[in-house]
């Protein structure tokens, strides 16, 4: 029997189209895979989906596939390019469409129908539903000729008329009808032009105010005219007030990284590549690779986009749409593909057709629209660095780094030495990328605001991450004031790292080990530098991430060896691979989590992937034969967790650990640090993971700016968990490592509560010891008593401020 595959942009919709058929069915129907969606919630297609699709169901009968629209169709013709060639030949994409294709494809399969004739049934499936419309409303008739079309107008009443977000909206409802509808503005005479193509509906130059008539034929026409009309009625379900035009200061952002910078503005997206004058491969190669790269710029978007809705709002999320849908924008495609046709390479004929739209929208009278021309740009090169290989690299970014979002991957190829500053339109201050941006030293605002995207390249910026401003293009007062408080902070700098070298002992006398949290052989060579007296975090995650296979136990042990020779003889904290929550792993992925903060994250991941936890335990076992070494485990809940963990190191080192190899956890989980009593026994160190278990234990996501006031490691009910940590643990002792280590403010309370050491970024060693230096051990006892019975963290931080 014929297998069928569903390729939508929607799983929900899939699964309903597939239900929908199956009630047709009376007995045994043919297999149905369904290759829809990004995840359960994020809409998308992926070619590798599709191909898998085929796979489970190919048959000798054969495939026949439908889709919905738009990528949909790229990427099963994508999907094909990656078959075996025996698979590719069985396999028939139908144009037919989805729903009533569906329907009629299933049953034809059911009854025995050959590929083709399943095909041809499907390709006539709107046959009878046209013939009932056309004779009952004659007015939509099969749409073939214009003079049929139905019409009707409506006034733009968006105050930055037709932009791109509105215009997405348009482009995507116009997109869900068998219709096809033209719009002219009649208010500039500009158009007729296609409203499926979102190149061409910003070419309108649709102002708040102009009359744009709407013309639709095809057997859908009636709903879709309604729908349009209603949708501009609804101004395009743009929120009030919510306004496109840049700030010349921004409305909120946070602090992620301390610092001050002045330089100008770097657009993470404005780097246009340079093509080769010589691209190989014959015409279907250039346009395989032309498709691989929109459809690898897909995902990147599709996943900036879920985060930035999981992370800040759907309303942020929304302007990836406009980016999404231009990938799709058959204008732009047909171009590219008629210039592969007349000879040239994928790049070359990209580039071009991309610079024939970015040309229209910048010939546009109306400023805003006039200002997408640099979406355009951005989405065109970031498929060109794909083509070209160059995807993702921020390596040579230099000035202040202009982006929406920054994965923790794109964070850690930053050059300290080139990029100033970092602002990002969205993210949040505990997560990933904020760490690895203060272990560089680079200052960061986050979440300020979709209009930072506005920001030009080049643009003259002030950011002051120590207060959370931004200024863009200031006055050149504000810059002198900047200047002179630039070079206040050197000096007040150039004190503390003058005495980086020396020990950080309390005013009584007690010594408080400063210690580096590092994430590579660099950050360990950078911290070995500042006078940190170890490590007291390796995030080993950087050896673990964007690789599709995961490093070998000598690969691992020679790179944990250059990290323990950087630090000569003192000691090197290695926490096992910390994957999962934000830091996925390719070769080890996770199911779809609702809650990936609560999920399979740290050691529980670990544990589920032993062999791996094995190889990189040897690794660090036989690096401890010779260096000072402590393994550390992070996200741990249980005793028994920490059993198991225990068993791994056992069987790494054949029973004998070596004399040195102290073994400890991270303390991150609530319940851990009410139970230190229970894990005392077993370890030989506690390291509180403030990060998280201020978010745990405050229930509020670490990367979730909306809550970032609300994560406050200072919150009395954390202070209390780390009290108790303290108290129970007797005398196995007790750091942390959460950044709120870095907090000079905090060093006395967290003396004061029983922490012996920190753990903190490089940049922050020497601050850090100047900071212990001014504690008093028994005033900071008593500090801590009185930020314990604080009823809010703000209590607490005027306690510190005050002493
Ligand atoms: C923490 O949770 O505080 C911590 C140090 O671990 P990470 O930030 O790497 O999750
Ligand atoms: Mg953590």
């Amino acid at each position: 029997m014929v297998g069928i595959v569903v390729v939508s942009h929607s799983r929900a919709l899939a699964r309903a189209a597939v239900e929908l058929a199956g009630q047709m069915l009376h007995g045994h129907g043919p297999k149905i895979a369904i290759a829809a969606g990004l995840d359960d919630s994020t809409l998308g297609t992926d070619a590798v989906q599709v191909k898998d699709a085929i796979e489970k169901v190919d048959a000798p009968d054969g495939v026949v596939v439908l889709l919905d629209l738009g990528s949909a169709v790229l990427s099963a013709e994508l999907a094909l390019d990656l078959l075996d060639d025996a698979v590719r030949e069985r396999v028939v994409l139908s144009p037919a469409p989805l729903v009533e294709g569906l329907v009629a494809a299933v049953v034809t399969a059911a009854g025995g129908g050959t590929s083709a004739e399943v095909a041809a049934e499907a390709a006539g499936a709107l046959a009878g539903k046209q013939a009932h419309l056309s004779d009952a409303a004659p007015g939509a008739s099969d749409g073939a000729r214009d003079d049929n079309a139905i019409r009707g107008s409506f006034v733009v009443g968006n105050a930055h008329g037709l932009h791109a977000r509105p215009a997405a909206r348009l482009v995507a409802q116009v997109r869900t009808h068998d219709a096809r509808v033209q719009l002219t503005n009649l208010s500039t005479g500009a158009g007729p032009v296609p409203a499926s193509s979102l190149s061409r509906v910003a070419t309108l130059g649709a102002r708040h105010g102009h009359e744009v008539e709407v013309s639709v034929t095809g057997s859908q026409a009636p709903e879709a005219l309604d729908q349009i009309l209603a949708l501009a009625a609804r101004q395009f379900d743009e929120r009030d007030g919510q306004s496109p035009t840049p700030q010349t200061e921004s409305a909120g952002p946070l602090a992620a990284s301390p610092g001050i910078a002045i330089a100008p503005a770097c657009r993470a997206d404005a780097r246009t590549p340079t093509i080769p004058d010589q691209e190989p491969g014959d015409v279907a190669a250039r346009w395989r690779q032309l498709r691989e790269a929109i459809a690898a710029t897909r995902r990147d978007l599709a996943r900036t986009r879920a985060r930035v809705a999981r992370e800040t709002s759907e309303n942020d999320a929304a302007i990836f749409d406009a980016h999404l849908m231009l990938l799709d924008d058959a204008e732009l495609l047909t171009d590219a593909r008629s210039r592969i046709d007349s000879g040239l390479g994928p790049a070359r004929a990209w580039q071009e057709a991309v610079t024939r739209v970015e040309h229209e929208f910048g010939a546009l009278d109306d400023a805003y629209l006039r200002g997408r021309a640099a979406d355009v740009r951005a989405v065109g090169d970031q498929v060109l660095r794909h083509l070209l290989g160059l995807a993702g690299g921020l390596g040579s970014a230099a000035g202040i780094l202009v982006a929406a979002d920054l994965t923790p991957a794109d964070a850690a190829e930053l050059d300290a030495g080139l990029v100033r500053g970092i602002v990002l339109a969205f993210g949040s201050p505990t997560s990933h990328a904020a760490i690895l941006a203060t272990a560089k030293g680079i200052p960061m605002l986050v979440a300020a605001g979709a209009q930072a995207l506005d920001i030009a390249d080049g643009t003259r910026l002030v950011l002051d991450a120590d207060t959370g401003a931004l200024i863009v293009d200031p006055p050149e007062d504000t810059l002198g004031e900047y200047e002179t408080r630039l070079a206040e902070r050197a000096r007040a700098q150039a004190v503390a790292h003058a005495a980086a070298a020396g020990p950080a002992l309390t005013v009584d006398g007690t010594t408080i080990a400063i210690n580096a949290n590092i994430g590579s052989v660099d950050d360990a060579k950078a911290a070995a530098d500042a006078h940190a007296d170890g490590a007291g975090l390796v995030r080993t995650e950087f050896l673990f991430q964007a690789r599709s296979e995961p490093p070998s136990v000598e690969e691992q042990e020679t790179v944990y060896r250059a990290i323990t020779d950087a630090f000569g003889g003192r000691r090197v904290v290695f926490r096992t691979l910390d994957a999962g929550g934000d830091k996925p792993l390719a070769f080890a992925p996770v199911e779809h989590e609702a809650n990936p903060f609560l999920g399979v994250r740290g050691l529980r991941l670990s544990l589920r992937h032993r062999d791996l936890l094995l190889q990189q335990l040897r690794a660090i076992c036989a690096v401890a034969e010779d260096a000072a070494v402590s393994v550390m485990f992070p996200m741990i809940s249980t005793v028994d967790e920490l059993g198991q963990a225990i068993a791994v190191v056992d069987e790494a080192c054949s029973g004998r650990r070596p004399e040195g190899l102290r073994v400890g956890i991270m303390v991150e989980v609530p319940a851990v640090a009410l139970k230190a009593a229970a894990f005392a026994p077993h370890v030989d160190f506690f390291s509180v993971g403030t990060n998280d278990l201020t978010q745990y234990a405050l229930a509020a996501e670490r990367g979730n700016p909306a809550l970032a006031a609300l994560a406050d490691p200072l919150d009395p009910g954390v202070l209390r968990l780390i009290a108790e940590l303290c108290r129970d643990a007797g005398t196995v002792p007790v750091s942390v490592c959460g950044e709120v280590a870095a907090d000079p403010a905090a060093a006395a309370l967290l003396i004061g509560l029983g922490v012996r050491s920190f753990s903190v970024a490089a940049p922050a060693v020497a601050n850090v010891k100047q900071a212990v230096r001014a504690v008093d051990a028994a005033s900071a006892a008593d500090l801590a008593a009185r930020a314990l019975a604080c009823a809010s963290a703000g209590d607490v931080r005027a306690l510190t401020i005050d002493g």
